[in-house]
């Protein structure tokens, strides 16, 4: 493989943690090691904390024009495609996802780089009418140093829908990839400096989250933490951030509902709930691990759903015929199957999968999962598996299926399969969910990035993408003037 880094990117250039401790990269695929990497300490966090305020309070990249900034972006929105290859080779060893879904990603990832380069002419303050002699207006100005912590589920995506906005808005940033797949974070690291993004301005610290967290989330030179990944890594980095109030946001977990009426297209339904629930090996936020079927339908959906999930092909993630590649670790697979175990005690029934697929013996592979006879009350419908396990709930009636939805600490995605306009719009409006898909899977960010994303409740806090983004890397400043008439 060319292009890996694997040492720390502090103040624009790459070097071994201070403490010279290292770490080995494994690939879920055949469980080898991959890239040995320079291993951030909290002393490694400071430097790079030192670098990046300094980068902020002296500039000059938060006192370029906006267009100038969108330069560099440019940029690096062309050096990501210049390597979407490797990038994506790259992510699939690393990650166990599939090389089709990861090309993707890196487009997609580009994509957002393109997106927020002509974003920062057009998002401005406003003009508040105070009356003769008084002029009020409101000024945009970057938060600051924005230390941005993000998951292996989508390594290098999640690492640009964060990186992104926060250039854009003349932020500095220090990035702490995920442990399970840091090596893509480097190269977005390498990409920006090669794009002109100035010392200091993006600073990358592969490491232990949970050795940096809380030093991160306390640190008195960052200003901002915006989170990806557990709901209760998150509320901890609250905890941590509370003293100095600092600017958090949070992209969490999900426990989607996938809501299926009896005057659907049950086959298109059956069928789209595969991808939706066992795309990315389930490892998705998002992901729609509940299905709720009005119950004159049930049987057939979950036929019609089983067929269509046995055809979903289990195997090499480099393979560009494979749906599925392994989890993430082998630790994921022993949570999963923990988790199916307990809804199989709960007196769930498993329909396909639940174990290792036939003839998969070496990495951590999962078969996709559909389990029936499942009560909203039981842990496999409550918390979120984060694999490849979908359970199928039965309802009576839109209210019940209302219900059920909103009966879950989480909020963020969710879909309404009908034909009835009235209705999907009515239980589009009553479901608490961030985001919601009618008679479709997708969430906005599948087509681009303009639309917000983000959840309600233990889902998160704030909505990245779009220009919503770019309010979490602002303040807004207040601008009083007598003109003295
Ligand atoms: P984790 O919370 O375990 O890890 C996420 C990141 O936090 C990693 O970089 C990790 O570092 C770091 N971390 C670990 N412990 C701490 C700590 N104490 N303080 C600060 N940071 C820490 O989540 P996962 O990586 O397991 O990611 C999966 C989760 O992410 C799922 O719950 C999923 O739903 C959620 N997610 C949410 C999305 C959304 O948009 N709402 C999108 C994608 C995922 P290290 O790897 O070194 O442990």
């Amino acid at each position: 493989m060319t292009g890996i880094e694997t040492r720390l990117l502090i103040d624009g250039r790459f070097t071994d943690s201070l403490s010279g401790r290292t770490f080995v990269t494994e690939s879920p695929i055949d469980g080898r090691g991959i890239a040995v990497l320079a291993c951030a300490g909290t002393e490694d966090v400071d430097r790079a904390a030192v670098a990046a305020r300094r980068a902020f309070d002296a500039g000059p990249w938060r006192r370029l024009m906006p267009a100038e900034r969108g330069r560099v972006l440019r940029r690096i929105a062309e050096g990501i495609r210049a390597r979407l290859d490797a990038i994506a080779e790259i992510e699939t060893r690393d990650g166990g996802k599939t090389i089709a879904n990861s090309r993707n990603e890196v487009e997609a990832a580009a994509n957002v780089f393109d997106y927020y380069c002509g974003a920062m002419d057009k998002f401005f303050g406003e003009t508040i009418p105070m009356g003769h002699g008084v002029l009020d207006f409101t000024l945009r100005e970057p938060v600051g140093v924005v230390a941005q912590i993000t998951p292996w589920n989508f390594p290098f995506l999640a690492a640009a829908w964060k990186v992104a906005p926060a250039l854009a808005t003349g932020c500095t940033v220090i990035l702490k990839p995920a442990s399970y797949t840091p090596l893509t974070a480097l190269m977005l690291g390498r990409i920006a400096v090669e794009a002109g993004v100035p010392d200091g301005v993006l600073n990358v610290l592969p490491g232990p989250g949970a050795e940096l967290g809380e030093h991160i989330g306390c640190h008195p030179l960052i200003d901002k933490i915006a989170f990806t990944g557990e709901t209760r890594t998150g509320a901890g980095l609250v905890r941590a951030a509370a003293g100095g109030i600092k600017r958090v946001s949070l992209e969490l977990g999900g426990k989607s509902p996938n809501i299926v009426f009896a005057d659907a297209d049950v086959p298109k339904a059956a069928v789209a709930a595969v991808k939706a629930g066992f795309g990315n090996a389930g490892q998705s936020c998002s992901a729609r691990s509940r299905v709720l079927v009005e119950r004159p339908v049930h049987d057939e959906f979950v036929a019609a759903f089983t067929r269509a999930t046995s055809r979903f092909k289990v195997g090499d993630p480099l393979d560009p015929g494979t749906d599925m590649g392994p989890l993430v670790s082998g630790a994921q697979w022993r949570n999963v199957k923990a988790m199916v175990e307990d809804g199989s005690a709960a007196g769930a029934r498993i329909v396909c999968g639940g174990d290792r697929p036939a003839g998969l013996d070496a990495g951590s592979y999962f078969a996709p999962t559909v389990m029936i006879g499942v009560r909203n009350d039981m842990r496999i419908a409550r918390e979120e598996v984060f694999g490849p396990v979908v359970v199928v709930i039965p309802f009576d009636g839109e209210d019940e299926a209302v219900g059920i939805a909103n009966d879950s600490e989480y909020g963020l995605n969710g879909s309404i399969w009908t034909r009835d306009i009235g209705r999907a719009l009515r239980v589009a409006r009553d479901v608490r969910t961030g985001m919601i898909s009618i008679n479709s899977h997708g969430s906005a960010s599948r087509y681009g990035t303009y639309a917000p994303f983000g959840g309600y409740r233990k889902s998160g806090l704030g909505r990245e993408l779009g220009m919503y983004a770019l309010s979490l890397y602002t303040e807004v400043k207040n601008v009083f003037v007598d003109l003295g008439d």
